[in-house]
């Protein structure tokens, strides 16, 4: 063989390293070749990694490779249509195939192992007569399945005091056989019976007319991929379309996937879906990983027919999906922060594109991208705009507190609203973006203050359990009583958290249960759940809590939502802070006068002629992101114009800075480039960030001047960098 031929066996491997490139490995001689797509162990220097086979004997392969070590699959894992949006999610995030690919899979699969669906083991009897006169116990196995209807699970079997032994027997007999090793690879047939469908088991509600139009212009979409935004109110029934439109896609024999924001909206969503369907599937990040892994499977098999999951159920692999659902589509959670830093929403347009499959994003307050996309006529619109079973919207109030005392957050005015409230027999929402005690610690002789030691930030009060916390890095310190600074005894709170208006109401309302749910309680399922059966009886009562009160939630008796500082986001200079606000208040106010009682929201303000404010009290969501379009437009911001966000952080400052300055000469046109600038939290854990804002004309030149980059740099040791397409948070 001349010396120029390639070597014949070679595999390329794409390894779950941060590395824009893939390596060759051969293929020993006692093993068959690969094929694209299986998961393949490999030594990597001195790691041992599985990677995924990307190409079999590529023509520029060296010769003198290392062997492989294992083959784990015989089959592409990812199957076709997820391998391309892999291939499309490395282009698109400017993110390394090999952790691409490692991303998609569920965490049981990224070990060297073989894959394959667990089966309950199902034993089932054969045609055939067997004499069993003298195995009585046999004889009476084989009845018992017969009256069984043929067929029974080991675990079914041993409850009725059938031992291994007798099954043993009579399988060697040939009497009965299992229906499971029917299935010698992980993909193939179902046994009958191991999958449960998802029917319609019961009927919803007659639907309203708003609803039934909607569902109609659902029902006559064109065939292919069609994207739709649902654009409706808070409690206006855009599920209840969900449901049935999903119900006309399960009679075609397709998959359907929805993605809700958080976990805490699961159990009920799922509830839902399970009581109209008889079966839906969940997965989200409370889940094993075993069961991840066999959710991930089936539905690869096509086996489960309705997924909910959160924002990373949208890389699951399935067999024949006919509908994507993104529900309360403008939600943060959708964007992942770190590693492949992709937003579930983005990518699901992109999969029902590729899969040419209806699309329906819903929301009571959609993100402005999907605003946009919808008036440039790339989405069709559908309106709820009244609230479903008859209830009305909630009447908006500011409450001016300038020059007002405020007891722990509230004013006197608030306190009566809230008793008149619960006197009447309705529960009151109380939110408040911040969690703990109080945001600051501080002695009142000095001024000296508690700091986190290792970021620019303030450390947080908590008093249940006492300690101080950093919410950057998490840090906890003791909680000191004396000044370290001047030795005075008497360190004083001050702000308002969560904790400390949990701890004021309790004292204004001693006769009201009061609930509190943000990151700190919601920790604790147990007390989850009891909050939200305390909530459920309807009796008076008093929940407060962060943003986690905002989502989905349906709290029937909730009459009123008090506000308690909406000033904070609207001065932020994120750009999308403004949007964010205003969803995160119409979604909060969304909680009051669902059902039959109606609602009122306040809002107290120290900027009661704040023109944001203002406008969204005045012309709703709608009008609000009217305006704020305008501005974005006027910016060249976001969605006019694509933006990306390269971060770099080290341990010294002048290196993160430095080494995005060097970024930024080698850009150059035809991007604009701004920075770098300090993050809005310059050090957080020890480390210094920086980033460099880029904005471009248009999507391919972001991604023809990020690619030159990718391909020029070489980053100092120190310095750890990314590049975040379509950031969320920009400072
Ligand atoms: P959304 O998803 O828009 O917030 P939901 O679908 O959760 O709204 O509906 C809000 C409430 O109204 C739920 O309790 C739901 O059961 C009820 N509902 C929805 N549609 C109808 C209908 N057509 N008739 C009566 N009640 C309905
Ligand atoms: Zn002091
Ligand atoms: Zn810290």
């Amino acid at each position: 063989m001349s010396s120029h031929t390639p070597p014949q066996r070679v595999a390329r491997i794409a390894v779950p390293l941060p590395l824009h490139q893939q390596f060759d490995y051969c293929v020993p001689d006692e093993l068959p070749l690969p094929v694209v797509g299986a998961r393949i162990a490999v030594q990597f220097g001195r790691q041992k990694l599985v990677g995924v086979c990307t190409q079999v004997n590529p023509l520029d392969a060296h010769a003198s490779l290392k062997p492989l070590n294992r083959i784990l699959d015989s089959e592409n894992l990812f199957g076709a249509e997820l391998w391309e949006l892999a291939a499309w999610l490395a282009e698109y995030y400017q993110h390394p195939l090999g952790e691409v690919l490692a991303t998609l899979l569920p965490a049981a699969a990224r070990k060297s192992e073989p894959v394959k669906i667990r089966r309950s083991e199902v034993w089932q009897i054969t045609a055939g007569e067997f004499p069993l006169t003298r195995a009585p116990k046999q004889a009476a196995l084989l009845q018992w399945l017969r009256d069984q209807g043929g067929s029974a699970t080991a675990a079914k079997l041993r409850q009725n005091a059938f031992s291994r032994s007798h099954i043993r027997a009579l399988a060697a007999k040939g009497a009965i056989t299992r229906a499971s090793d029917l299935l010698p690879t992980p993909v193939g047939p179902t046994p009958a019976g191991s999958v449960m469908r998802a029917r319609p088991v019961v009927a919803g509600p007659q639907l309203n007319d708003e609803q039934q139009t909607a569902l109609d212009g659902l029902n006559s979409l064109p065939e292919g991929f069609a994207p739709v935004l649902l654009d409706g109110i808070t409690g206006s029934g855009k599920t209840e379309v969900y449901l049935r439109f999903i119900e006309t896609v399960l009679a075609q024999g397709r998959q359907v996937l929805v993605l809700v924001p958080e976990i805490a909206l699961t159990p009920q969503t799922l509830q839902r879906f399970e009581e109209r369907f008889g079966a839906a599937s969940t997965v989200h990040s409370n889940l094993s990983n075993a069961a991840r892994l066999q959710t991930w499977l089936r539905c690869r098999n096509g086996e489960i027919d309705i997924l909910i999951g959160t924002r990373s159920a949208v890389l699951t692999p399935f067999a024949n999906l006919g509908l994507i659902v993104v529900d309360e589509e403008h939600d943060s959670s959708f964007k992942q922060t770190d590693g492949l830093r992709y937003s579930a929403r983005d990518v699901a347009v992109k999969r029902a594109q590729q899969l040419d499959i209806p699309l329906l994003l819903g929301s009571a307050t959609p993100s402005f991208e999907s605003l946009y996309n919808a008036r440039n006529g790339r989405y069709t619109v559908l309106h709820l705009s009244k609230r479903a079973g008859g209830a009305n919207p909630p009447t908006f109030h500011l409450i001016d507190i300038r020059g007002r005392r405020l007891d722990d957050g509230i004013c006197a005015d608030l306190t009566r609203i809230m008793q008149r409230h619960l006197q009447a027999g309705g529960q009151a929402l109380v939110f408040l973006n911040r969690r703990g005690f109080a945001p600051t610690w501080l002695c009142s002789r000095c001024g000296w203050q508690a700091d986190c030691n290792h970021c620019d930030r303030h450390l947080t009060m908590h008093r249940q359990p006492p300690a101080l916390i950093c919410h950057h890095c998490g840090r906890r310190q003791a909680l000191t009583q004396r000044c370290p600074s001047c030795d005075h005894e008497g360190l004083t709170a001050v702000g308002v958290g969560t904790q400390r208006t949990e701890e004021g109401l309790a004292r204004q309302f001693p006769e009201f249960p009061i609930l509190r749910i943000d990151r700190d309680t919601t920790r604790s399922q147990r007390r989850m759940q009891e909050h939200f059966a305390t909530i459920q009886t309807g009796e008076p009562a008093i929940l407060i809590g962060t943003q986690m009160l905002a989502k989905g939630h349906h709290f029937p008796d909730v009459t009123l939502v008090a506000v308690l500082n909406a000033d904070g986001g609207f001065m932020s200079p994120d750009f999308r802070a403004p949007e964010r606000t205003a969803q995160l208040i119409v979604q909060v106010a969304g909680r009051a006068g669902r059902a039959q009682r109606p609602g009122e929201v306040y809002i107290q303000t120290y900027q009661p002629e704040n023109p944001l404010l203002t406008a969204l009290l005045e012309h709703g969501y709608a009008g609000f992101a009217e305006r704020e379009l305008k501005t974005r437009a006027q910016a060249e911001l976001p969605p006019y114009r694509p933006i990306a966000l390269i971060r770099a952080e080290a341990s010294a400052a002048t290196a993160a800075q430095q080494w995005l300055m060097q970024i930024k000469t080698k850009l150059g046109e035809p991007l604009e480039l701004f920075g770098p600038a300090p993050a809005i939290i310059a050090r957080v854990a020890d480390r210094w960030r920086f980033q460099l804002l880029v904005v471009a004309e248009n999507r391919r030149r972001l991604h023809r001047g990020l690619k030159v980059l990718l391909q020029l740099v070489d980053a100092p040791r120190d310095v750890r960098w990314s590049v975040d397409i379509d950031p969320y948070d920009t400072f």
